[in-house]
């Protein structure tokens, strides 16, 4: 899964080489976790798997998109753009919405989308809390900037993705996905501010792996939960305005304040919010402590928003709480904590790159006697953002 098979694939399907390949990866987040929405900062990491394209201009004005995973094509230009249809009037397969969305999103912004021969094909599982989506916009965003001639910065490309999926695709998501795949750095987290979007590289010893592991349960119908945790955060920020005039959002909010008046608060808020101020305070802490190399201590800011995840924001499960548990007892792991909006999906654990696979066995191992589940596990590690090859 590389470089090699995608050229090989291209003239497979078209018949000549194709003229350019680029590579956009997924992504982790190793601390912040539901604070995007509160304004707050993350700190995700590009990962080296990725979402490769070869392409080339096409000499018609439509393009031709193959989707190597799902061994199917779709053709369209821009007239069907906007009824999401194929240039024979049928519908657009899916997983096209992206490309097409990506397309949608850079013609609003008045960016050239030369019609393309493409393949592509990915090692970033999808649905599996890696970002699979974010790795396939970044690649299109690159691919169109190569053959339309403009410039936009990594940054940019990503807020236009973001745009696509929002807009086009119809999932409301924050910008960090993007914006690590964009943006990643070969061994190195990002912290991102979610309100300024300022953002820093902080290095990750080579030393260690970063190990996401999939519980393999999915819920249906967290959303509702989801815009729960969201209403409650804005609720509490009202509240707070009584004796906090100035704060728009939690992110506002100090931890000193926040300890005085959370006893006004209804209970259920205060755990809520208590979350994401300390999560906020946690990444925060995560800055001096990476820089030092400190991943011991790093680490354990991540068992303690597990904790916080489970017992203040109560978006956990049994399944990731004895994935996490099973995960903080095996030699060489630093951290352990379930990842993304929680109710099922992955942990992501930071392992000392020697015990890596061993702790994958026996993490593997204790999770399917614990749970009679096979889990799914990967191991990772920091990559660079989307580039041309
Ligand atoms: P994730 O958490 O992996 O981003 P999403 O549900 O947001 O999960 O995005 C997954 C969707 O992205 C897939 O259903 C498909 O439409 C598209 N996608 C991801 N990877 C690929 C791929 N390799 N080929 C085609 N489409 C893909
Ligand atoms: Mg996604």
């Amino acid at each position: 899964m590389d470089m090699n098979s995608a050229t090989s694939q291209f003239k497979n399907r078209f018949g000549y080489s194709p003229a350019r390949i680029v590579r956009a990866p997924g992504r982790i987040n190793l601390l912040g976790e539901h604070v995007d929405y509160n304004d707050g900062l993350v700190l995700p990491a590009a990962i080296d798997r990725a979402t490769y394209i070869a392409f080339s201009p096409s000499v018609t004005d439509r393009s031709t998109i193959v989707a190597v995973d799902f061994d199917q094509p779709a053709v369209f230009s821009v007239e069907g753009l906007s009824a999401k249809s194929q240039t024979d009037g049928s519908p657009l397969p899916e997983w096209a919405h992206y490309p097409t969305g990506l397309m949608w999103a850079l013609r609003e912004a008045g960016l050239a989308t030369p019609a393309m021969d493409a393949v592509f094909l990915s090692n970033v599982p999808r649905g599996s809390g890696l970002s699979s989506s974010a790795s396939v916009e970044m690649a299109f965003a690159l691919a169109w900037q190569t053959l339309g001639g403009w410039t936009r910065s990594p940054m940019e490309r990503a807020l236009l993705g973001q745009k696509a999926e929002n807009q086009y695709v119809g999932v409301n998501c924050g910008i960090m996905d993007q914006f690590a795949s964009a943006c990643g750095e070969e061994n190195k987290a990002l912290l991102l501010d979610c309100r300024s979007l300022e953002y820093r590289s902080l290095p990750l010893p080579e030393s260690v792996s970063l190990v996401v592991a999939d519980t393999t349960v999915r819920r249906k119908l967290t959303s509702g939960e989801y815009n729960n945790r969201r209403n409650a955060c804005e609720e509490t920020v009202n509240l707070l305005k009584d004796d906090l005039p100035g704060i728009t959002s939690l992110r506002d909010v100090h931890l000193d304040d926040f300890n005085k008046l959370a006893k006004g608060l209804p209970p259920e808020l205060a755990r809520r919010s208590r979350h994401v101020v300390e999560e906020i305070g946690r990444v925060n802490q995560s800055q001096s402590l990476l820089e030092a190399g400190d991943v011991q201590q790093f680490g354990q800011l991540m068992n303690q928003c597990h904790v916080s995840l489970r017992d203040l924001y109560e978006v956990s499960i049994p399944e990731l709480d004895a994935m996490v548990e099973i995960a903080q007892g095996l030699r060489g792991c630093y951290g352990a904590r379930l990842t993304g909006a929680g109710f099922g999906g992955c942990t992501i654990n930071l392992v000392e790159r020697e015990h890596a696979s061993e702790f994958v066995e026996r993490l593997a191992k204790g999770y399917e006697s614990n749970t009679g589940l096979h889990p799914e596990i990967y191991i990772c590690r920091a990559s660079d953002g989307a580039r041309l090859l």
